[in-house]
Order: C-alpha cells, then sequence, then structure tokens
C-alpha cells in the first residue's frame, strides 16, 4: 500500500476503545492508549481510510498534515 499523504486521527470525545480500528489497520499504526481510548501513529498512518469507514463512532477522521484541514 502507498501513502495518500494524509493522515487519520481520532478524536478521544468519540472513542469508546473498542480495538476494532487497531485490528483493521494494515500498517498497525493504531495502538490502545491506557484509559482505552485508540491513537493513531502518524508516522505509520498511510491514509488508507480503513480505520475511519469500519468505526460506528465516528471517531477517526483523515486530515491533511500541511493544512491539518478535516478532509473526510
Ligand atoms: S473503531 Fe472507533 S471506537 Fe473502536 S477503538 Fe477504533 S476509533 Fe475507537
Ligand atoms: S487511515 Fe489506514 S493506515 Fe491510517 S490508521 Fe487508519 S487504518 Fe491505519
Amino acid at each position: 500500500m502507498e501513502k495518500t499523504g494524509k493522515t487519520a486521527l481520532i478524536d478521544r470525545e468519540k472513542c469508546i476503545g473498542c480495538g476494532a480500528c487497531i485490528q483493521a489497520c494494515p500498517v498497525n499504526a493504531i495502538q490502545m492508549e491506557p484509559g482505552f481510548r485508540s491513537v493513531v501513529l502518524p508516522e505509520r498512518c498511510i491514509g488508507c481510510g480503513t480505520c475511519v469507514e469500519l468505526c460506528h463512532q465516528k471517531a477517526p477522521s483523515l486530515r491533511s498534515p500541511q493544512t491539518e484541514a478535516q478532509v473526510v
């Protein structure tokens, strides 16, 4: 898989720590933090959007690192 130039960011207020995105991420870019909220490692994330699509809480979103603007 190639990098898309975007990075996922997980909204801690929305995440319930179910772990589904951690299992689904193809490059192991998501980890569980203490407190049961997941966090994206931006240096690993390739912006594939898998976590954005699967999360029922709509906690992850894709952002462009240049602008920090929300793109999805
Ligand atoms: S799938 Fe959504 S709610 Fe579940 S751990 Fe990932 S971001 Fe949090
Ligand atoms: S966008 Fe893709 S690579 Fe990035 S954290 Fe989500 S599932 Fe992993």
